[in-house]
């Protein structure tokens, strides 16, 4: 149980942008964007590495989803940003897969900072 189950059992309040059957989506509470939204599957996966390639559209309906969030919001002929980090290396710390959305500015090229 992860905070992010907490947030789909409506045990905790956060600002939901989406929700299906099979994902929600919310804000994250530490915006590193002027958009920065967090796309999580109802499916429990702790990180990507516990992803089987026959879960895998799992993976691409978070994109998929992100991506018509940013067409509905406008800034997708613009440009964004998904990311997932995974395991410690790569900073996760909520062990919940997600994909993070960002976006609503000029962002920078990968890296530089
Ligand atoms: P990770 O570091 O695991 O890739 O991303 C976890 C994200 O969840 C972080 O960006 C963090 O700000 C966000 N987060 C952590 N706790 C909460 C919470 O209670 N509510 C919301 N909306 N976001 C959270």
């Amino acid at each position: 149980m992860t905070i992010f189950h907490a947030i789909i059992d409506r045990k905790i309040p956060a600002d939901i942008v989406y929700e299906d059957e099979r994902l929600i989506a919310f804000r994250d509470i530490a915006p590193q964007a002027p958009v920065h939204v967090l796309f999580v599957p109802k499916q429990d996966f702790a990180t990507l590495n516990d992803v089987p390639e026959d879960a895998a559209i799992v993976i691409g309906r978070l994109a998929t989803a992100a991506a018509r969030y940013a067409k509905a919001q406008g800034f997708a002929e613009s440009g964004y940003r998904i990311v997932m980090n995974c395991n410690g290396d790569g900073g996760q710390t909520v062990f919940q897969i997600h994909l993070h959305l960002l976006g609503g500015a000029p962002l920078g090229h990968f890296g530089t900072p």
